[in-house]
């Protein structure tokens, strides 16, 4: 586990106001989080975040980009526009996305390529749905939805970046896999990545997301392969995201 310092990012989805966000981060602020932190607000409200985390060392992130240069994509962003903005990182291949915009693999490992060459830090998610566990599928599905990014994408990449462990069946269900199916699944994919750069893997930062709270972070994040974690509904309360943040410092 050496070399890995534990990283918690704040996914916040479809939520959030001016209003609110300011509330956030007048509670973020005032406690600094002690673990590597990430927040990923909806595209409009990047400049305010950018601007409110300031003077922190958190860093920024959106939650999707194209997988397309600029040009004529109505309503697309893309990925030199989030670097503009003060992004450094990005979110690709959420299950949300996956499911309800029909991003395939292949479109997922486009996102991700093209985060890298404009010079975002991607996380990658990845994860099954409760039909593939219940079939035995989970860790062929994980592996192929990383091997779609493989095929583009030297594994030292992913390295610069982050993986996310997310069963699609923990994601705002409040069911979280136990500390024992996340390790599994996290092993596998810290294997896979050694099958082609032992080194790379060795350093890449694999994050568990799917219900963490303040209660059960410190279990989950004390399993060997699980780095931290990518949090949604908990995140959009501060002292919550902040608590999770302690637990991953401890
Ligand atoms: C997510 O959507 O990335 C997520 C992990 O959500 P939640 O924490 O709400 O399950």
């Amino acid at each position: 586990m050496a070399g890995r310092n534990k990283l918690v990012a704040a996914n916040w989805k479809m939520n959030g106001s001016r209003a609110d966000n300011e509330r956030w981060l007048q509670a973020f602020r005032a406690a600094p989080a002690h673990c590597e932190t990430i927040v990923c607000p909806p595209y409009v409200y990047l400049q305010q975040i950018v601007q409110g985390l300031a003077g922190t060392a958190a860093g920024i992130g959106a939650q999707n980009v194209s997988e397309r240069t600029a040009g004529a994509w109505t309503g697309q962003v893309a990925a030199e526009m989030l670097l503009d903005s003060g992004a450094s990182w990005v979110i690709v291949g959420h299950s949300e996305r996956r499911a309800a915009c029909g991003e395939s693999d292949d479109v997922v490992a486009a996102k991700f390529e093209r985060a890298v060459a404009a010079g975002l830090r991607p996380i990658l998610c990845v994860g099954e749905t409760l039909a593939q566990r219940e079939q035995g599928r989970t860790q062929q599905v994980v592996a192929m939805q990383l091997d779609a990014v493989l095929r583009r994408c030297p594994a030292a990449q992913l390295a610069a970046g982050a993986v996310a462990y997310e069963p699609v069946w923990a994601i705002g269900t409040g069911r979280t896999a136990t500390p024992q199916q996340a390790q599994e699944v996290h092993a596998a994919i810290r294997s896979r990545l050694a099958s082609q750069d032992p080194a790379a893997a060795a350093v890449t930062r694999v994050l568990y997301g799917g219900s963490v709270k303040p209660a059960n972070a410190q279990e989950l994040f004390s399993q060997p392969d699980i780095d931290g974690g990518l949090i949604g509904g908990a995140s959009l309360v501060a002292a919550d995201f902040l608590a999770i943040c302690a637990a991953a410092a401890r």
